[in-house]
């Protein structure tokens, strides 16, 4: 199966799922949580025409012809109000104004007091305003940029600090959000160890558990670590099933062709269904995707049934570089989706290579790289690296270059397409 046609496989099963559980808290702690309610505009925005530049409220009818003498009739600064009929513009006068402050009655324009120059008279106060402008120049009118009632934020959008801040300015210090889903993270492989354990001379640091949980924390999940299973088939049972407990399953390693490599087995042993067993990519061509339960229970509740609830899975390699890619190409949209976000397409960005990339073709590849450059001047190389088991190689990259099947060399000087990491 192609990349695409896997990853829209994925993300039409993600567009079933959803969140039930609500809860409130405080909006700042909602940073980076995902919105179970709409956010409204509680009042216009602005609440009234706000000038956006210090000068003079004025009639533009009254600067058609430059240089103008109009009468200063008062001055209002960001926070006043200037009462109609107490502070109104009137044909052949200006207000004094501060950016930020309201239009009084009468004004159509401000003047920036760049172009103007006080007038000292004995009696009255007056400016010469010496450029023209047009109504509506300099301010925002009433309601421009929200009505009252209007919908600001939807469900299912992610707090980023612009949410936030949208949020904060209709008066929204407590929001409703979704609880986040739980997402069991279940390591494979006889030669894993704990990471604080010394590791024997065969064995290696669990390391895929961690960057997988920090991975589900990024995309909004909370991540629930199980212990490692090893290559034997019962335990690794024992274990499949409790993380089936989860909303979603993801397991590293153990989904290759070797002689243990048992994960398909035994989520075959427990009736799973599985939707792809394979994508043409590299690194991660091995990664499973599948689901248990939901509709095929008999409803006892017995030890092995599969869960009453369709539960997905992902079996992720345990290569670390292809367990860290799979997530991002794959098990990112479904933990997006339990966690009630809106769908989000992946998004590749273009930079010029800066150094020939030799390849073989069939495979869409996801190759760490570096991007660096200055302002628009971004440049992309591979990182140098080992192969899908090198984390150095993705600790020092910041990006994927996306390399299409059918090319087996491609030049200095190229655009290329870039996956950006996030997180
Ligand atoms: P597998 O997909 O089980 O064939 O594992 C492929 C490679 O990934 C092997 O070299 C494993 O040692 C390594 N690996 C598997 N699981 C992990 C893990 N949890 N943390 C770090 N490396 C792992
Ligand atoms: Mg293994």
């Amino acid at each position: 199966m192609s990349f695409e046609e896997a990853r829209h496989l994925v993300e039409r099963f993600a567009a079933g799922v959803s969140p039930e559980e609500v809860e409130t808290v405080d909006l700042l702690a909602g940073l980076g949580r995902v919105l179970a309610e709409e956010i409204l505009a509680d009042r216009d925005s602005p609440p009234f025409a706000r000038a956006t530049r210090d000068g003079y409220a004025v009639r533009a009818a009254d600067v058609a012809e430059i240089p103008a003498r109009l009468e200063v009739v008062g001055e209002v600064k960001a926070g006043d109000w200037p009462e109609p009929g107490v502070c109104s513009v009137g044909r052949g006068q200006a207000v004094g104004i501060m950016t930020g402050a309201p239009l009084p009655e009468g004004a159509d324009a401000v003047v920036m007091v760049e172009h103007t120059l006080p007038m000292r008279e004995p009696a009255v106060k007056l400016v010469e305003v010496r450029r023209s402008i047009s109504v509506g120049e300099n301010f925002v009118p009433r309601g421009a940029e929200a009505r009252a009632g209007q919908l600001l934020l939807d469900r299912g959008r992610r707090l980023d600090h612009a949410g936030i801040a949208m949020a904060a300015s209709v008066g929204k210090s407590r929001v409703q959000l979704f609880r986040k889903p739980r997402v069991a993270v279940l390591s494979t492989g006889d030669e894993v160890v704990e990471i604080d354990a010394t590791p024997g001379p065969a064995q290696i640091r669990n390391s895929n558990s961690y960057s997988l949980a920090a991975q589900v924390q990024n995309a909004g999940g909370e991540a629930v670590r199980l212990e490692i299973a090893p290559d034997e088939r019962g335990r690794l049972r024992t274990l499949i099933e409790k993380g089936l407990g989860s909303d979603l399953l993801l397991l590293t390693g153990g989904v290759s062709m070797g002689k243990y490599d048992l994960v398909e087995q035994v989520l075959g042993e427990l009736k799973a269904e599985f939707y792809f067993t394979g994508a043409e990519i590299q690194p991660g061509r091995p990664v499973v995707f599948g689901s248990c339960g939901g509709g095929s229970s008999t409803g006892s509740g017995r030890a092995g049934d599969p869960p009453p609830h369709k539960k997905y899975f992902f079996g992720l390699p345990g290569n670390p570089v292809s367990t860290m890619v799979t997530f991002e190409l794959f098990a990112r949209p479904m933990i997006e989706a339990l966690a009630g976000m809106a769908p989000q397409p992946l998004i590749f960005l273009r930079a010029w290579l800066k150094s020939e990339i030799r390849t073989k073709t069939g495979l869409k590849r996801f190759l760490p790289a570096v991007l660096s450059g200055e302002f628009e001047n971004a440049e992309v190389e591979l990182a140098r690296w080992q192969g899908s088991g090198d984390i150095a190689a993705l600790a020092r990259a910041n990006c994927y270059v996306v390399i299409p099947p059918d090319r087996e060399r491609i030049e200095a000087g190229e655009w290329v397409s870039l996956l950006m990491r996030s997180g």
